[in-house]
């Protein structure tokens, strides 16, 4: 999924100052998952911000709507009744919903109540990891399964690099995995060492995002 989390709520009044009526819109999807931009949250946040400019003696009205999703533009039209006399919107979806709401609204301010942080999983309540940089080609069958683009610091095809230490990584103090040491164990599990008798080759990059946004098109669905 997605992970997200909740900006200060301090920047958040910062960027809405100059408005006396907002909506802060929540999604259904990863946000709720990983507990940053949900129902639940989109209450919360709506609390804070009237809380705050009513101590500060400016009060703000808040709604609230949280969207099934926000990366999909059906789901962003219940919206057009609530922001017809807003003067911004607040979305904490992941940080498409904003980019989705602002082209859907030409002339309304949109601004993000989250920073977007990774593509991830959850490894505890309240601690989630970093597993996928969206390479756009997965190559971790050659390793075990476990992804050296992403869990690597150097993003090394061929590690580990001099730094690996005790099954840690130089990078993070003694705090991160190594997955160099990882991938060996695990192959080494699975009887198939023998894929790093030789070096891996090159990862063909082509498909990341260096070359700007991407687009995915399946034209069997488009029909
Ligand atoms: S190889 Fe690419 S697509 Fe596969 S997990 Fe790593 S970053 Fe993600
Ligand atoms: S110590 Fe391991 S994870 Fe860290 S940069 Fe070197 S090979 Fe990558």
């Amino acid at each position: 999924m997605v992970v997200a989390e909740s900006k200060p709520v301090t920047e958040i009044l910062d960027m809405i100052k100059e408005c006396k009526k907002v909506v802060v819109a929540g999604c259904k999807g990863c946000v709720t998952v990983c507990n940053s931009g949900g129902e639940k949250e989109v209450g919360i946040l709506a609390s804070e911000l009237r809380l705050a400019r009513k101590v500060a003696g400016d009060d703000l009205e808040v709604l609230e709507y949280t969207c099934e999703r926000q990366c999909d533009p059906e789901y962003i039209e219940p919206l057009d009744d609530l922001v017809k006399d807003v003067d911004a919107v607040v979305s904490i979806a992941c940080s498409v919903g904003p980019q989705y709401i602002a082209a859907r609204y030409p002339f309304l301010p949109v601004f993000p109540g989250l920073n977007t942080v990774f593509i991830g999983g959850a490894a505890e309540h309240g601690v989630w990891k970093e597993y996928c940089q969206a390479c756009g080609h997965c190559i971790i069958g050659d390793f075990g399964g476990l992804c050296p683009v992403t869990r690597c610091a150097k993003s090394l095809m061929n590690g580990p690099c001099g730094g690996s230490s005790g099954g840690k990584c130089e990078v993070g103090k003694g705090t991160i995995d190594c997955i160099w040491h990882l991938i060996y164990e695990r192959l080494k599990n699975l009887g198939q060492l023998s894929r790093l008798e030789n070096p891996w080759g090159f990862k063909n990059w082509s498909t990341s995002r260096d070359g700007g946004p991407r687009t995915m098109i399946r034209e069997e669905l488009r029909k």
